[in-house]
């Protein structure tokens, strides 16, 4: 049973094709880019690793919707004969706001409720509200969902959700932290809970989503209780890009000295600080560990600050729960950088960690313990893939199993 999963963007269809039996694959996958403009482009490869480009001009998202039908139906590198194996269509949505605890069926209802709460995602909700609007023109009857990157973080009481403005910002603009990369950090709780027998109910976790963004989030009993993205995915970590934790003074300081506009400031916070713009070198991981190992000052003390705001984080979420009995490590960096991995660990002894230094060296992409056996809390690299989990979320609201 095939579901096509969807990422939209204003200007980008991001699409999978999963074959959804017991075993689920990845049939096929691609990206439409520069929707709108004079020119698009689409790249697709299919689960035999072939690889397919295409230019043609993409006006609008029910164009590049009928290109990503056409690579999948395409003799060669096509994987399906008809539209018709397509059984269902699950979007990754941005934003739930208050309205969605979990994933949902796309209804007039549903689809009403993204709708008006697009000012809280004004990039992505309407982005995706156009990809919906397009399965509905090119495959009319084919059930849709929506996963969201909030709902899972519904469950966070007032006291951590709810910023100290006055109390009318909430009531008039439902202005509070709602958290993001929801269906990561629950995916990769209950995947290490399956592995270890546990029942997610009786533990508390504290999940570390390390990639180009990044958010860490405290699920006491299976619930999410705080989470470090708050109303923008701008709060918690420092990121790629993206600043994280700042003092909202220094911001003001710099629109001032910079004069920088709404938005200026809005894609400076955004795009051009965290640890690229610290390092002035490069917000990819693996350039500054090369550039730290080759002596760049610079670049160590910006691995050395990304791992001590995680490590603060950790300490924050184990008081917050009164303990922690796991902690996960997942997306790129959490998965793969064993010297992240290390500078968060080391002299974490104080929370009944006994990590394993041995054992994370070259440790990649996998679903391994990293703590000794008589470690009291215990941490794990647990591979994420959030379009498995839209793609079986949809597979559970529209087939019930
Ligand atoms: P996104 O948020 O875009 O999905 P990813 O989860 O793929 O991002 O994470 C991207 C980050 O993971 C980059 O900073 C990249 O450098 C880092 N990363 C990937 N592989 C490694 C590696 N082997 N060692 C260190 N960092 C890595």
């Amino acid at each position: 049973m095939n579901v096509l999963v969807l990422n939209c963007g204003s200007s980008s269809i991001k699409y999978q094709l999963l074959d959804m039996s017991d075993n689920p694959e990845v049939k096929a996958k691609g990206i439409v880019e520069r929707i709108g403009l004079p020119m698009g482009i689409l790249s697709h490869k299919n689960y035999r690793d072939e690889k397919y480009e295409t230019e043609t001009p993409v006006p609008n998202h029910t164009v590049g919707i009928k290109l990503v039908m056409e690579a999948l139906l395409d003799k060669n590198h096509g994987v399906i004969n008809s539209v018709d194996e397509i059984k269902a269509v699950g979007h990754r949505v941005a934003h739930g706001g208050e309205y969605f605890t979990e994933s949902a069926r796309l209804d007039a209802d549903a689809i009403a409720k993204i709708e008006s709460i697009c000012d809280l995602a004004p990039l992505h909700n309407p982005a995706h509200l156009l990809g919906m609007r397009a399965i509905l023109d090119v495959l009319p009857n084919v059930p849709q969902t929506a996963v969201f990157d909030t709902s899972f973080h519904q469950t966070m009481p007032p006291s951590s959700y709810m910023y100290p403005l006055p109390y009318k910002m909430y009531e008039q603009y439902k202005l509070r932290r709602y958290g993001f990369h929801g269906t990561s950090h629950k995916f990769v709780a209950e995947k290490a809970c399956d592995i270890l027998n546990w029942n997610i109910e009786e533990k508390k976790i504290i999940t570390c989503h390390l990639g180009n963004g990044a958010s860490i989030t405290a699920i006491k009993y299976g619930k999410s209780v705080d989470t470090s993205m708050g109303f923008t995915p701008v709060e918690g970590l420092m990121m790629g890009t993206r600043t994280g934790d700042l003092d909202l003074g220094a911001l003001l300081f710099i629109m001032e000295k910079e004069k920088l506009s709404v938005s200026e400031a809005n894609s400076f916070i955004n795009k051009k600080c965290g640890s690229n713009g610290f390092s002035e070198l490069s917000s990819d991981m693996r350039d500054l560990e090369a550039a730290s190992n080759e002596g760049n000052e610079r670049a160590k003390l910006t691995l050395d600050m990304y791992a001590h705001r995680v490590k603060k984080y950790i300490g924050a979420y184990a008081a917050v729960m009164n303990g922690v009995d796991l902690i996960i490590m997942t997306g790129g960096i959490g998965e793969n950088s064993c010297h992240t991995r290390k500078l968060v660990f080391n002299d974490m002894d104080y929370l009944g960690i006994k990590f394993n230094f041995e054992k994370n060296e070259g440790l990649r992409a996998k679903d391994e313990l990293i703590t000794y056996e008589d470690s009291k809390a215990k941490v794990m690299t647990i591979t994420t893939n959030e379009e498995l989990v839209i793609a079986m979320d949809t597979k559970r609201i529209v087939f019930g199993s």
